[in-house]
């Protein structure tokens, strides 16, 4: 089984980081109408070709990839949503926060997930994210898009 984030992982949500990142004041706490737009976002977002490619590979090796957000399921819907958009829906098993998640950070409900899962691969753009899942010393792969972009460039 193939773990994959869905946000910022498998969609691109980079344009919509960098409008709230530009918008974020250091001295102060974040502007939640910048957040709530950015949240709002993930609908718009395209996904990344190199993802999308390896997660259809895995389809039609009859393998269902565990697509995961660790936003509040039922908050936006949107995950639902994008991945009907764009023909998954059928063919992935969704994860999410589940309400009584309230106190655990995203990446801990991930390693939570991993050793609960654990899957042969698990893809995340969040640095902290591999990097915790590294130190289960599963057999796990942890792995980023970028990397793999990265592989193309050389
Ligand atoms: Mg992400």
């Amino acid at each position: 089984m193939i773990m994959v984030d869905l946000e910022g992982t498998l969609s691109d949500h980079e344009e919509r980081l960098a409008t709230l990142l530009e918008h974020e004041d250091k001295y102060k706490k974040r502007d939640r109408t910048h957040w709530k737009t950015y949240y709002a976002g993930l609908i718009n977002d395209q996904p990344r070709p190199h993802i999308m490619a390896l997660v259809r590979e895995y389809i039609n090796d009859d393998i269902r990839p565990l697509i995961y957000s660790t936003r509040f399921i039922n908050k936006y819907k949107h995950e639902e949503e994008w991945l009907k958009l764009h023909g998954l829906w059928e063919s992935v098993d969704l994860l999410q926060r589940e309400p009584h998640q309230t106190k655990i950070k995203g990446p801990e409900l991930v390693v939570q997930w991993v050793r609960q899962y654990e899957p042969v691969l698990i893809i995340d753009d969040r640095d902290e994210v591999r990097e915790a899942v590294r130190a289960l010393n599963l057999p796990t792969v942890a792995y980023a898009p970028n990397a793999f972009l990265n592989l193309e460039e050389i």
